[in-house]
């Protein structure tokens, strides 16, 4: 742990697909059924390989808001960190504390195995339709509380305008 290194340094921001990351672990956006699905779901098993599905059909599935580890498999990550956020409903059903627990489950399962780099996708804000600007502000908030334990935490976009956003949120939180 290096305490010199500010949180903003630690919040990092990248554009691209997340399954082609080297970092300690990246995290999915599954589903409760941990069986793989579309968006950046099935991009990983895509690119974990077989093996992914083989594992997680054993695992039992988990609940929104909690999270699963799994090896990387094919992924050059050595870890794959499953998590399950809400489906958007208008916003009064709990989705921003589900939101902030799938990033918190997700970073206390990364220190539970001592990885020191994790990468995020948005999650929630694909198919389960959560606002992206209220999403990425969970997970900036979320990361900041952890900060202090890892070296980056890495807010991987699928678009240029997405990333440009984090970049902003991460300003605006941490200083
Ligand atoms: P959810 O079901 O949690 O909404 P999705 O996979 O539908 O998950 O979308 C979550 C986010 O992941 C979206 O912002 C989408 O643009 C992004 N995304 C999709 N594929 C990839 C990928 N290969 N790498 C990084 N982000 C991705």
């Amino acid at each position: 742990m290096n305490h010199s290194v500010s949180k903003k340094d630690v919040l990092q921001v990248c554009t691209g697909d997340i399954t082609r990351l080297a970092v300690d672990a990246i995290v999915n956006a599954a589903n409760i059924s941990l069986l793989g699905g579309g968006g950046v779901d099935g991009a990983i098993h895509r690119a974990a390989g077989p093996k992914l599905l083989a594992l997680t059909r054993t695992m039992g599935g988990c609940p929104t808001g909690e999270a699963r580890i799994t090896p990387g498999f094919d992924l050059p990550a050595r870890w794959i960190i499953h998590t399950v956020g809400p489906v958007w409903q208008g916003g009064s059903q709990g989705e921003a504390q589900l939101l902030h627990k799938a990033y918190a489950s997700s970073l206390e399962l990364a220190l539970q195995h001592g990885i020191h780099s994790i990468a995020f996708p948005a999650i929630s804000t694909g198919a389960y339709g959560y606002p992206f600007a209220e999403a990425a502000k969970i997970a900036v908030q979320t990361g900041k509380e952890y900060a202090p334990e890892l070296e980056a935490i890495i807010y991987c976009c699928y678009r240029e305008q997405d990333a440009t956003l984090y970049r902003q949120l991460i300003r605006d939180i941490c200083e």
